[in-house]
Protein backbone atom coordinates (compact mmCIF):
# COMPACT_ATOMS: atom_id res chain seq x y z
CA UNK A 1 0.00 0.00 0.00
CA UNK A 2 1.66 3.38 -1.38
CA UNK A 3 0.86 5.82 0.65
CA UNK A 4 -1.08 8.69 -0.31
CA UNK A 5 -1.36 12.67 -1.02
CA UNK A 6 -3.42 12.76 1.44
CA UNK A 7 -1.63 10.69 3.83
CA UNK A 8 1.31 12.26 2.97
CA UNK A 9 0.09 15.30 4.41
CA UNK A 10 -1.31 14.29 7.01
CA UNK A 11 1.85 13.21 7.90
CA UNK A 12 3.28 16.78 7.87
CA UNK A 13 0.61 17.54 9.97
CA UNK A 14 1.80 15.30 12.47
CA UNK A 15 5.63 16.36 11.86
CA UNK A 16 5.07 19.58 12.69
CA UNK A 17 3.45 18.98 16.07
CA UNK A 18 5.65 16.45 17.15
CA UNK A 19 8.93 19.31 16.14
CA UNK A 20 6.78 21.75 17.81
CA UNK A 21 6.51 19.70 20.99
CA UNK A 22 10.24 18.97 21.29
CA UNK A 23 9.76 15.14 22.05
CA UNK A 24 12.22 12.22 21.20
CA UNK A 25 10.72 12.04 17.83
CA UNK A 26 10.91 15.70 16.87
CA UNK A 27 14.28 15.36 18.45
CA UNK A 28 15.06 12.77 15.61
CA UNK A 29 13.37 14.87 13.14
CA UNK A 30 15.69 17.47 14.19
CA UNK A 31 18.66 15.77 13.49
CA UNK A 32 17.81 13.91 10.61
CA UNK A 33 17.10 17.31 9.28
CA UNK A 34 13.78 16.55 8.51
CA UNK A 35 11.01 18.97 8.38
CA UNK A 36 8.74 18.06 5.62
CA UNK A 37 8.03 15.13 2.87
CA UNK A 38 6.60 15.10 -0.25
CA UNK A 39 6.68 12.21 -1.81
CA UNK A 40 6.52 8.31 -0.80
CA UNK A 41 10.33 7.77 -1.25
CA UNK A 42 10.67 11.07 1.51
CA UNK A 43 8.11 8.96 4.00
CA UNK A 44 10.55 5.97 3.63
CA UNK A 45 13.57 8.27 5.11
CA UNK A 46 12.00 8.93 8.27
CA UNK A 47 13.38 7.40 11.07
CA UNK A 48 11.72 4.35 12.85
CA UNK A 49 10.44 4.71 16.58
CA UNK A 50 10.30 1.53 18.81
CA UNK A 51 8.77 1.19 22.28
CA UNK A 52 12.09 1.99 24.28
CA UNK A 53 11.91 5.32 22.92
CA UNK A 54 8.08 5.15 24.17
CA UNK A 55 9.66 4.37 27.92
CA UNK A 56 12.27 6.10 27.66
CA UNK A 57 9.79 9.25 27.20
CA UNK A 58 7.81 7.97 31.14
CA UNK A 59 6.44 9.70 32.65
CA UNK A 60 4.53 12.31 30.45
CA UNK A 61 7.43 13.01 27.36
CA UNK A 62 5.14 11.80 24.74
CA UNK A 63 2.80 14.40 25.06
CA UNK A 64 2.71 16.30 21.87
CA UNK A 65 -0.60 18.21 22.38
CA UNK A 66 -1.22 21.17 25.11
CA UNK A 67 -1.51 20.32 28.66
CA UNK A 68 -5.27 21.52 28.64
CA UNK A 69 -5.95 19.45 25.92
CA UNK A 70 -5.38 16.14 27.30
CA UNK A 71 -8.18 14.43 28.68
CA UNK A 72 -6.75 10.87 29.86
CA UNK A 73 -3.78 8.79 29.97
CA UNK A 74 -3.22 4.98 29.22
CA UNK A 75 -0.70 2.90 30.14
CA UNK A 76 0.93 -0.54 28.18
CA UNK A 77 2.09 -3.10 30.92
CA UNK A 78 5.41 -3.14 31.81
CA UNK A 79 6.74 -6.44 32.32
CA UNK A 80 10.15 -5.02 31.70
CA UNK A 81 10.78 -1.56 32.96
CA UNK A 82 9.33 1.83 33.04
CA UNK A 83 5.67 1.32 31.19
CA UNK A 84 4.80 3.11 28.56
CA UNK A 85 2.16 6.04 28.91
CA UNK A 86 -0.04 7.64 25.73
CA UNK A 87 -1.98 10.79 25.87
CA UNK A 88 -5.13 11.03 24.56
CA UNK A 89 -6.85 14.41 23.36
CA UNK A 90 -10.78 14.44 23.51
CA UNK A 91 -10.28 14.34 19.87
CA UNK A 92 -8.09 10.82 20.28
CA UNK A 93 -10.92 9.37 22.56
CA UNK A 94 -12.96 10.09 20.00
CA UNK A 95 -11.50 9.13 16.83
CA UNK A 96 -10.77 5.87 19.02
CA UNK A 97 -14.52 5.00 19.80
CA UNK A 98 -15.44 5.52 15.86
CA UNK A 99 -12.93 3.75 14.75
CA UNK A 100 -13.98 0.68 17.28
CA UNK A 101 -18.04 1.31 16.27
CA UNK A 102 -16.41 0.33 12.45
CA UNK A 103 -15.10 -2.63 14.09
CA UNK A 104 -18.44 -4.03 15.39
CA UNK A 105 -20.16 -2.46 12.27
CA UNK A 106 -17.54 -4.72 10.16
CA UNK A 107 -18.60 -8.04 12.46
CA UNK A 108 -22.29 -7.31 11.27
CA UNK A 109 -23.41 -5.93 15.61
CA UNK A 110 -26.33 -3.32 15.19
CA UNK A 111 -27.70 -0.69 17.90
CA UNK A 112 -30.14 -3.76 18.73
CA UNK A 113 -27.50 -6.16 20.50
CA UNK A 114 -26.11 -6.74 23.71
CA UNK A 115 -22.29 -6.25 24.38
CA UNK A 116 -21.20 -7.94 27.34
CA UNK A 117 -17.58 -6.78 27.95
CA UNK A 118 -15.23 -9.26 29.84
CA UNK A 119 -11.84 -7.40 29.30
CA UNK A 120 -10.69 -5.17 32.04
CA UNK A 121 -11.11 -1.16 32.64
CA UNK A 122 -8.42 1.00 34.08
CA UNK A 123 -5.17 1.77 33.06
CA UNK A 124 -5.01 0.08 30.13
CA UNK A 125 -7.17 -0.11 26.88
CA UNK A 126 -9.28 -3.03 26.54
CA UNK A 127 -12.52 -2.48 28.16
CA UNK A 128 -12.81 1.11 27.63
CA UNK A 129 -12.30 1.07 24.58
CA UNK A 130 -14.75 -1.92 23.92
CA UNK A 131 -17.54 0.18 25.97
CA UNK A 132 -16.70 3.30 24.08
CA UNK A 133 -17.28 1.48 20.44
CA UNK A 134 -20.36 0.04 21.73
CA UNK A 135 -21.75 3.57 23.02
CA UNK A 136 -20.89 5.13 19.76
CA UNK A 137 -22.70 2.15 18.25
CA UNK A 138 -25.99 2.77 19.87
CA UNK A 139 -25.72 -0.99 21.50
CA UNK A 140 -26.62 -1.32 25.02
CA UNK A 141 -23.81 -2.44 27.03
CA UNK A 142 -22.99 -4.98 29.70
CA UNK A 143 -19.86 -3.51 31.80
CA UNK A 144 -18.98 -6.41 33.45
CA UNK A 145 -14.71 -6.79 33.65
CA UNK A 146 -12.89 -9.69 33.96
CA UNK A 147 -13.49 -12.78 36.63
CA UNK A 148 -16.60 -13.40 38.48
CA UNK A 149 -17.52 -16.25 36.33
CA UNK A 150 -20.97 -16.57 38.18
CA UNK A 151 -21.98 -13.49 37.76
CA UNK A 152 -21.00 -12.99 34.65
CA UNK A 153 -22.65 -16.00 33.38
CA UNK A 154 -26.28 -14.75 35.63
CA UNK A 155 -26.23 -11.73 33.36
CA UNK A 156 -25.37 -12.94 30.40
CA UNK A 157 -28.38 -15.17 30.84
CA UNK A 158 -30.57 -12.09 32.16
CA UNK A 159 -29.52 -9.41 29.88
CA UNK A 160 -29.42 -12.06 27.28
CA UNK A 161 -26.25 -10.53 25.88
CA UNK A 162 -25.73 -11.43 22.19
CA UNK A 163 -21.92 -10.44 21.90
CA UNK A 164 -19.51 -11.41 23.85
CA UNK A 165 -15.98 -9.64 23.91
CA UNK A 166 -12.96 -11.19 25.72
CA UNK A 167 -9.98 -12.80 25.50
CA UNK A 168 -9.83 -15.59 23.62
CA UNK A 169 -8.56 -17.34 26.90
CA UNK A 170 -11.48 -16.08 29.07
CA UNK A 171 -13.95 -16.89 26.06
CA UNK A 172 -12.99 -20.31 26.21
CA UNK A 173 -13.22 -20.80 29.59
CA UNK A 174 -16.82 -19.35 29.70
CA UNK A 175 -17.64 -22.18 26.96
CA UNK A 176 -16.38 -24.63 29.03
CA UNK A 177 -18.21 -23.52 31.76
CA UNK A 178 -21.63 -22.99 29.92
CA UNK A 179 -21.30 -26.43 28.76
CA UNK A 180 -20.63 -27.57 32.18
CA UNK A 181 -23.48 -26.35 34.30
CA UNK A 182 -25.80 -27.01 31.16
CA UNK A 183 -27.04 -23.69 30.48
CA UNK A 184 -26.55 -23.72 26.64
CA UNK A 185 -30.09 -22.58 26.08
CA UNK A 186 -30.72 -19.72 28.27
CA UNK A 187 -27.42 -18.34 26.25
CA UNK A 188 -28.48 -15.86 23.87
CA UNK A 189 -24.78 -14.93 22.33
CA UNK A 190 -24.52 -14.75 18.56
CA UNK A 191 -21.11 -13.66 17.85
CA UNK A 192 -17.54 -12.59 19.92
CA UNK A 193 -15.27 -10.09 19.68
CA UNK A 194 -12.01 -11.11 20.67
CA UNK A 195 -8.47 -9.49 21.96
CA UNK A 196 -5.65 -9.60 19.73
CA UNK A 197 -3.52 -12.18 21.63
CA UNK A 198 -2.52 -14.72 19.97
CA UNK A 199 -4.63 -17.75 19.38
CA UNK A 200 -4.71 -20.83 17.67
CA UNK A 201 -6.62 -22.28 15.29
CA UNK A 202 -7.80 -25.13 17.50
CA UNK A 203 -8.41 -22.68 20.01
CA UNK A 204 -10.86 -20.81 17.68
CA UNK A 205 -12.52 -24.29 16.51
CA UNK A 206 -13.16 -25.48 20.01
CA UNK A 207 -14.63 -21.74 21.44
CA UNK A 208 -16.66 -21.44 17.68
CA UNK A 209 -18.06 -25.27 18.51
CA UNK A 210 -18.62 -25.12 22.18
CA UNK A 211 -20.75 -21.82 21.85
CA UNK A 212 -22.16 -22.02 18.20
CA UNK A 213 -21.37 -18.15 17.55
CA UNK A 214 -19.04 -16.16 15.14
CA UNK A 215 -16.00 -15.20 15.73
CA UNK A 216 -13.90 -11.77 15.30
CA UNK A 217 -10.55 -10.65 15.74
CA UNK A 218 -9.98 -7.31 16.40
CA UNK A 219 -6.65 -5.72 16.27
CA UNK A 220 -4.87 -3.02 17.84
CA UNK A 221 -1.96 -1.99 20.25
CA UNK A 222 -1.93 0.49 23.68
CA UNK A 223 0.90 2.38 21.85
CA UNK A 224 -1.61 3.38 18.53
CA UNK A 225 -4.91 4.29 20.48
CA UNK A 226 -5.49 0.28 21.92
CA UNK A 227 -8.03 -2.52 20.37
CA UNK A 228 -10.31 -1.39 17.63
CA UNK A 229 -7.74 -0.23 14.33
CA UNK A 230 -8.64 -3.40 12.81
CA UNK A 231 -11.13 -6.28 12.71
CA UNK A 232 -11.79 -9.50 10.33
CA UNK A 233 -15.53 -9.40 8.46
CA UNK A 234 -17.39 -12.27 7.88
CA UNK A 235 -15.87 -13.43 4.83
CA UNK A 236 -12.93 -14.12 7.21
CA UNK A 237 -9.98 -13.04 4.54
CA UNK A 238 -8.02 -10.86 7.04
CA UNK A 239 -8.64 -7.83 9.11
CA UNK A 240 -9.86 -4.35 7.38
CA UNK A 241 -7.69 -1.32 8.90
CA UNK A 242 -8.82 2.14 9.23
CA UNK A 243 -6.51 3.76 6.21
CA UNK A 244 -8.34 7.18 7.08
CA UNK A 245 -6.64 6.76 10.78
CA UNK A 246 -3.27 4.82 10.42
CA UNK A 247 -0.75 4.24 7.55
CA UNK A 248 0.84 0.97 7.90
CA UNK A 249 3.69 -0.39 6.00
CA UNK A 250 5.10 -3.79 6.18
CA UNK A 251 8.60 -3.99 5.97
CA UNK A 252 11.86 -6.71 6.14
CA UNK A 253 12.80 -6.32 9.97
CA UNK A 254 16.10 -6.52 9.16
CA UNK A 255 17.07 -4.32 6.19
CA UNK A 256 14.16 -2.06 7.42
CA UNK A 257 12.64 -1.64 3.90
CA UNK A 258 9.27 -2.11 2.77
CA UNK A 259 8.03 -5.21 1.61
CA UNK A 260 6.03 -5.95 -1.37
CA UNK A 261 1.96 -6.32 -0.58
CA UNK A 262 1.49 -9.85 -0.07
CA UNK A 263 4.74 -10.38 1.51
CA UNK A 264 5.52 -11.55 5.19
CA UNK A 265 7.33 -8.79 7.55
CA UNK A 266 6.94 -6.26 10.73
CA UNK A 267 4.15 -4.46 10.71
CA UNK A 268 4.57 -0.43 10.99
CA UNK A 269 2.38 1.74 12.09
CA UNK A 270 2.28 5.73 11.55
CA UNK A 271 -1.01 7.66 12.69
CA UNK A 272 -1.99 10.15 10.72
CA UNK A 273 -4.54 12.61 12.85
CA UNK A 274 -3.39 11.72 16.08
CA UNK A 275 -3.04 15.09 18.56
CA UNK A 276 -1.96 13.55 22.40
CA UNK A 277 0.54 11.17 21.16
CA UNK A 278 0.91 10.77 17.44
CA UNK A 279 3.49 8.10 16.34
CA UNK A 280 5.46 8.16 12.88
CA UNK A 281 6.58 4.72 11.62
CA UNK A 282 6.37 3.06 14.96
CA UNK A 283 7.95 -0.91 14.93
CA UNK A 284 5.13 -3.29 16.19
CA UNK A 285 7.10 -6.18 15.94
CA UNK A 286 4.11 -8.11 14.76
CA UNK A 287 4.54 -10.03 11.71
CA UNK A 288 1.60 -10.42 9.17
CA UNK A 289 1.41 -9.13 5.74
CA UNK A 290 -0.98 -6.94 3.62
CA UNK A 291 -3.18 -9.04 1.80
CA UNK A 292 -3.66 -7.58 -1.78
CA UNK A 293 -6.59 -7.28 -4.40
CA UNK A 294 -10.13 -6.71 -3.01
CA UNK A 295 -12.48 -8.35 -0.84
CA UNK A 296 -15.24 -9.90 -1.71
CA UNK A 297 -17.47 -7.93 1.46
CA UNK A 298 -16.26 -4.49 -1.12
CA UNK A 299 -15.34 -2.67 1.96
CA UNK A 300 -12.77 0.08 0.50
CA UNK A 301 -9.95 -0.66 3.42
CA UNK A 302 -7.31 -2.49 2.94
CA UNK A 303 -6.44 -5.71 5.00
CA UNK A 304 -4.03 -7.22 6.97
CA UNK A 305 -3.31 -10.78 7.58
CA UNK A 306 -3.86 -12.47 11.00
CA UNK A 307 -0.62 -11.84 13.46
CA UNK A 308 1.62 -14.22 12.35
CA UNK A 309 4.05 -14.13 15.31
CA UNK A 310 6.47 -11.58 16.37
CA UNK A 311 9.88 -10.58 14.52
CA UNK A 312 11.68 -11.75 17.27
CA UNK A 313 11.04 -15.78 16.13
CA UNK A 314 12.80 -14.87 12.84
CA UNK A 315 15.37 -16.73 11.45
CA UNK A 316 17.99 -15.91 8.69
CA UNK A 317 18.74 -19.56 6.90
CA UNK A 318 20.91 -18.91 4.37
CA UNK A 319 20.84 -15.53 3.91
CA UNK A 320 16.86 -15.49 3.68
CA UNK A 321 14.48 -14.41 6.12
CA UNK A 322 12.37 -17.62 7.93
CA UNK A 323 9.49 -17.29 10.17
CA UNK A 324 7.99 -20.78 11.94
CA UNK A 325 4.90 -19.35 10.90
CA UNK A 326 5.67 -19.86 6.93
CA UNK A 327 6.52 -23.64 7.82
CA UNK A 328 3.38 -23.79 9.56
CA UNK A 329 2.07 -22.39 6.69
CA UNK A 330 3.18 -25.28 3.90
CA UNK A 331 3.18 -28.17 6.84
CA UNK A 332 -0.85 -27.41 6.49
CA UNK A 333 -0.45 -27.95 3.18
CA UNK A 334 -0.30 -31.70 4.02
CA UNK A 335 -2.76 -33.66 5.83
CA UNK A 336 -0.65 -36.25 6.70
CA UNK A 337 1.33 -35.12 9.07
CA UNK A 338 0.27 -34.02 12.60
CA UNK A 339 0.42 -30.43 13.78
CA UNK A 340 4.13 -30.77 15.43
CA UNK A 341 7.29 -29.93 14.19
CA UNK A 342 10.64 -28.99 15.07
CA UNK A 343 13.20 -26.89 13.25
CA UNK A 344 16.72 -27.31 14.08
CA UNK A 345 19.41 -24.76 12.59
CA UNK A 346 23.13 -25.43 12.40
CA UNK A 347 25.91 -24.26 10.61
CA UNK A 348 27.94 -26.93 8.99
CA UNK A 349 31.02 -26.68 6.74
CA UNK A 350 30.47 -23.09 6.37
CA UNK A 351 26.94 -23.35 5.33
CA UNK A 352 23.70 -22.93 7.07
CA UNK A 353 21.43 -25.74 7.11
CA UNK A 354 17.85 -26.33 8.44
CA UNK A 355 16.71 -29.55 9.67
CA UNK A 356 12.69 -29.93 9.75
CA UNK A 357 11.17 -32.54 11.67
CA UNK A 358 7.77 -33.61 11.09
CA UNK A 359 5.85 -36.30 12.43
CA UNK A 360 3.48 -38.79 10.39
CA UNK A 361 1.20 -42.14 10.94
CA UNK A 362 3.23 -45.21 9.26
CA UNK A 363 0.78 -45.50 6.22
CA UNK A 364 2.76 -43.22 4.31
CA UNK A 365 6.13 -43.35 2.56
CA UNK A 366 8.34 -41.47 4.93
CA UNK A 367 11.02 -40.61 1.94
CA UNK A 368 8.21 -39.66 -0.81
CA UNK A 369 6.67 -37.28 1.70
CA UNK A 370 9.62 -35.59 2.88
CA UNK A 371 10.97 -35.10 -0.57
CA UNK A 372 7.59 -33.55 -1.05
CA UNK A 373 7.93 -31.37 1.89
CA UNK A 374 11.64 -30.24 0.98
CA UNK A 375 10.31 -29.04 -2.97
CA UNK A 376 7.54 -26.97 -1.50
CA UNK A 377 9.87 -25.21 1.55
CA UNK A 378 12.19 -24.87 -1.83
CA UNK A 379 9.25 -23.09 -4.35
CA UNK A 380 7.71 -20.81 -1.33
CA UNK A 381 10.55 -19.63 0.43
CA UNK A 382 14.03 -20.01 -1.28
CA UNK A 383 16.46 -22.60 0.36
CA UNK A 384 16.39 -26.56 0.36
CA UNK A 385 15.50 -27.95 4.24
CA UNK A 386 16.29 -31.17 5.17
CA UNK A 387 12.78 -32.73 6.11
CA UNK A 388 13.27 -35.87 8.38
CA UNK A 389 9.62 -37.84 8.98
CA UNK A 390 9.63 -39.41 12.28
CA UNK A 391 6.51 -41.67 13.58
CA UNK A 392 3.48 -39.82 15.40
CA UNK A 393 4.13 -38.85 19.03
CA UNK A 394 7.93 -38.63 18.96
CA UNK A 395 8.00 -34.95 19.00
CA UNK A 396 7.99 -32.75 22.27
CA UNK A 397 5.02 -31.41 22.62
CA UNK A 398 4.69 -27.21 23.41
CA UNK A 399 2.26 -24.72 22.94
CA UNK A 400 5.16 -21.72 22.75
CA UNK A 401 5.83 -21.78 18.87
CA UNK A 402 9.15 -20.58 19.44
CA UNK A 403 9.88 -23.40 21.65
CA UNK A 404 10.02 -25.44 18.16
CA UNK A 405 12.78 -23.38 16.79
CA UNK A 406 16.31 -24.75 17.93
CA UNK A 407 19.48 -22.97 16.53
CA UNK A 408 22.37 -24.49 17.59
CA UNK A 409 24.67 -22.33 15.58
CA UNK A 410 25.09 -19.79 18.59
CA UNK A 411 25.27 -22.63 21.05
ZN1 LIG B 1 -14.05 -7.90 3.98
Amino acid sequence: MQISELQINQVNRQIQALVKAGSFYGKKLEEAGIFRISSPEDFEKLPFSEKNDLREAYPLGLMTAPEEDIVRIHSSSGTTGLPVIIPYTAKDVEDWAVMFARCYEMAGITNMDRIQITPGYGLWTAGIGFQAGAEKLGAMVVPMGPGNTDKQLQMMMDMKSTVICATSSYALLLAEEIEKRGIKDKIHLKKGVIGSERWGEKMRQRIQKELGIELYDIYGLTEVYGPGIGINCPYETGMHYWDDYLYIEIIDPVTLKPVPDGELGEIVITTLVKEGAPLIRYRTHDLSRIIPGTCPCNSPFPRLDIIMGRTDDMMKIKGVNVFPSQIEEILKGFPEVSSEYQIRISHLDGRDTMRLYVETNGSVDFLDLARRITGTVKSRIGFTPLVKVVELGLLPRSEKKSKRVIDERYE
